[in-house]
């Protein structure tokens, strides 16, 4: 996995990383205060287990599991055991939640790296009970359940009968029984509660038989939009990240978050242009006035999409100007002709904020067609992630 580059970088003073000038500037005090926003939402007794997979979604799993560590966490969650390898190197030591199971051939990583699997089915349950041996305490793993996103998980009516058969492996220990919301989302969806429904009944049985378990539905809109989803322990991932899961319907300031990134860059090169110029690749763009167009050091390969092309706006000298022509791999041309101070050194802004304009991981989603998830998931493994500290 591509180690981040930290760069030490403050709010006063921005100094980008050497080389090429493009990089995403990290609020770790923001992500901490989203936590905090997790937990004031999280009815009593709630376990909060931040989702850092994908790389933290893509903005650095190791500074943000630190800055979360701090901030209260009670655990991890991560799809990969690489993710899960990379932060037990980087010294993290809370309980590592491994949400895609366990896949033949990763029994052993797994027990080495102490991590609770959520497994969707019977096999791996006696594959890991086998592989883990008498010698060491039972390992703790969770039974992920699927009471309506019919992705994955054990289907409801097996799951009485499955938890009996393999709670009796000695090697293992089921501690917690998991499932995904489906339409969270959607605060008019009824299929929330019915999820939260279905499972009821399973867990007023077991307590019943005197066996207390940890129980896990909600995602970051599970814990923003329904409160009954809580049970006793919970999954924010984009919340934290500082974008709204109801996306298109709210954004970060309407749910009390703050936002983390800003994607930063220079100007590398202005020209002028006279009229009926074509400009990149395919002639896409033809200007229509004489025109001042500005190079910047940032292409898809970073994540910065195409399909941003005629839709995108950016921020340079507290100014939007318009993305132009089509997006290159390295490269994005803007006009700038009304901005007569923009000039070759320029700082721009793609995402973030720039005087009184803002530019959010939504707006940049709705240009590109996609969610807000997409949007952080994209940027490039090459982009330097820079953080401003926590204090915490
Ligand atoms: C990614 C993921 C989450 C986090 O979802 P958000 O919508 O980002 O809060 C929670 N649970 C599971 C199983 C996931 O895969």
């Amino acid at each position: 996995m591509p180690q981040p580059i930290i760069w030490p970088i403050t709010v006063d003073n921005p100094i980008p990383p050497p080389g090429r000038p493009t990089w995403l500037e990290i609020d770790l005090a923001a992500i901490a205060h989203n936590f905090r926003c997790a937990k004031k939402g999280a009815a009593v007794a709630c376990r909060l287990f931040p989702v850092i997979k994908a790389n933290a979604y893509g903005l650095g799993s190791i500074p943000i599991a630190k800055t979360l560590t701090r901030a209260g966490a009670d655990g991890f969650c991560v799809a990969l055991v690489e993710e899960a390898a990379a932060l037990r190197q980087a010294g993290i030591h809370l309980p590592i939640v491994l949400l895609s199971g366990c896949t033949p051939g990763l029994e052993q990583a797994i027990i080495a790296l102490d991590l609770q699997p959520v497994l969707f089915d019977r096999e791996s349950a006696y594959r890991l009970n086998q592989a883990r041996g008498r010698d060491a305490p039972p390992m703790a793993v969770h039974l992920k359940v699927d009471t309506g996103m019919g992705r994955m998980g054990v289907p409801l009516d097996t799951l009485p009968a499955l938890f009996d058969e393999l709670n009796k492996l000695p090697n293992i220990q089921i501690i917690g029984i998991i499932s995904h919301l489906a339409c969270a989302d959607d605060l008019t969806s009824t299929e929330t509660a019915q999820q939260l429904d279905r499972l009821h009944p399973f867990m007023t049985q077991l307590e019943h038989q005197g066996i207390s378990l940890h129980y896990s539905l909600a995602n970051s809109a599970g814990i923003l939009g329904h409160k009954s989803t809580h049970l006793n322990w919970l999954r924010p991932g984009i919340m934290l990240y500082g974008a709204s899961p109801f996306f298109p319907h709210t954004q970060w300031s309407q749910e009390g978050l703050r936002p983390v990134v800003r994607w930063l860059t220079h100007i590398i090169s202005i020209r002028e242009v006279a009229a009926n110029t074509p400009l990149g690749y395919g002639h896409d763009f033809v200007t229509q006035r004489p025109s001042r167009i500005a190079l910047l050091p940032v292409g898809y390969a970073d994540g910065f999409s195409r399909q941003l092309q005629n839709r995108a706006q950016i921020l340079t000298h507290t100014q939007s100007a318009p993305v132009i022509g089509r997006i290159s791999m390295d490269l994005t041309m803007i006009d700038v002709t009304d901005i007569q101070a923009a000039t070759v050194g320029s700082s721009v802004t793609l995402l973030g904020q720039e005087g009184s304009w803002f530019i959010g991981i939504e707006a940049m989603a709705a240009w590109m067609n996609t969610i807000p998830y997409e949007v952080l998931c994209r940027f490039g493994a090459r982009l330097p992630r820079c953080y401003l500290p926590d204090y915490l």
